[in-house]
């Protein structure tokens, strides 16, 4: 009994394992264990039906690069057609770096300081979504220092339960996120009478891993219709944001159904296409969630008293969801051994805290020590959220496209990691 693949980049060929062509116990040979690898199959496919679902839309898919901002995945989605949603001067360095207009980048996020602004000013982005009256303030006196306008887009925060977890909510009052409607009319009564800022938009974001549609449909109600009253206040927007957080199938109960993108995409088309104006997106875990595989090697098998735990050579460090969001992530072997019968284990990685769980009491195929076994959909908000905690080296990101892979990012070095500390003078 195998886990079921979430993907169809990935498959069992003579038993083995295969991101596209490529066998990846054979990458595991060459890089090493853990490491993280992506299909540019899986992206292309899903960066296409997003696309094709909401055609004839003129709508640009801002790839949110927080999920996965390696260099060759933000190439890649550029690559496809996309832009770019960054929440940070590093983003938006990054995104810049890997050849993304200016044009087709937005940037988010709740605490722009007026440096990062200059920045994403001095290079001509797309829009800034503007989340409270003093970030307002600051842009406007960044745009003014260098004799420019700033276009702006009001997030507006819709008070909308995205109904995920708490800690990838972000549409309620609760939240810190965005500015209430009736704050919003407000807001661009006052960008009308300042020079160096000019309203052009309307962005919202209301949570992350949605698997419920119909948050989105409330929401977006309440974005359409504030668009009407600012269009009738005389208010001439050129584009609506709708944002991201489209949800992805972990394999744990009920994951969305294959046609939710487009139920997604219908109600974006019913809410918004009668505007007329371009759309923005900005999906990021749609977009590489289930591209991506951590691939890890069984170091022991641990029988305990009433468990028997199975640890991996992967750590709360490498994959902190689980821990941190109570996120499943599926493991699969990288060879099917049909002899083996299931088992129930607790897969745990090395690091001294009990939180460094991957998963209790999973069944699974039978495990030994030396097997290679990879967790599914751990494209988004995995590698990036990856940290040296026990002095663990950040793991190589590893890309793959038809027969061919590539190492997209190198194993660091422990005189890398110790070289990033100095000593003072007086040691
Ligand atoms: C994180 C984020 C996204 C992407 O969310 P996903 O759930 O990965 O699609 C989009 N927009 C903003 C403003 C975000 O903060």
């Amino acid at each position: 009994m195998t886990a079921r693949l979430l993907d169809p980049a990935f498959s069992y060929r003579d038993q083995d394992l295969h991101a596209e062509d490529v066998k990846i116990a054979d990458v595991a040979q060459a890089v090493g264990t853990p490491f993280y690898l992506y299909s540019t199959a899986s992206m292309a496919r899903q960066y296409r039906r997003l696309h094709d679902s909401l055609s004839g839309l003129d709508a640009l898919i801002c790839y949110a690069i927080k999920a996965n901002s390696n260099q060759a995945v933000i190439a890649t989605m550029k690559e496809l057609g996309a832009g770019a949603d960054v929440v940070s001067q590093g983003e938006l360095l990054r995104a810049l770096a890997a050849g993304v207009p200016a044009s087709r980048i937005v940037f988010a996020g709740v605490g722009k300081r007026p440096e990062e602004m200059r920045l994403g000013l001095e290079k001509g982005i797309l829009q800034f979504n503007v989340e409270s009256w003093p970030e307002l303030d600051a842009l406007e006196q960044e745009a003014q220092a260098l004799g420019l306008i700033a276009p702006v887009a009001l997030r507006i925060n819709p008070d909308v339960d995205a109904k995920t977890h708490a800690k990838i909510t972000t549409g309620t009052a609760e939240n810190k996120f965005g500015v209430t409607i009736a704050q919003a009319r407000e807001i661009a009564a006052a960008i009308k009478g300042r020079k160096h800022l000019r309203l052009e938009a309307l962005a919202m974001h209301i949570g992350s891993q949605l698997v419920d549609m119909t948050p989105y449909n409330s929401a977006f109600e309440r974005m359409a219709a504030l668009a009407r009253e600012l269009q009738a206040d005389g208010h001439a927007l050129r584009r609506l944001d709708v944002g991201g957080g489209l949800g992805i199938d972990y394999g744990k109960g009920q994951g969305p159904a294959d046609d939710q993108v487009e139920v997604y995409a219908e109600m974006v088309r019913r809410h918004f296409a009668d505007f007329k104006l371009p759309l923005v997106l900005e999906p990021g875990r749609y977009m590489i969630g289930n591209a991506g595989l951590m691939v890890s090697q069984v170091v022991y098998i641990k029988k305990g008293e009433n468990k028997q735990f199975a640890i991996l050579d992967s750590a709360m460090n490498d994959l902190i969801r689980p821990t941190l969001y109570d996120a499943h992530h599926s493991l699969v072997p990288l060879r099917q051994e049909d002899a083996r019968k299931a088992q129930a284990y607790d897969l745990v990685g090395p690091v001294c805290e009990t939180g460094d769980t991957f998963a209790q009491s999973a069944e699974l195929v039978g495990l030994e020590a030396g097997d290679l076994v990879a967790f599914q959909s751990a494209g988004a908000y995995s590698a990036v959220m990856a940290s040296t905690y026990n002095s663990r080296r950040l793991v190589p990101e590893v890309l793959v496209k038809g027969a061919s892979w590539a190492q997209v990012r190198a194993r660091q070095s422990f005189e890398e990691l110790i070289a990033q500390d100095k000593l003072p003078s007086w040691l």
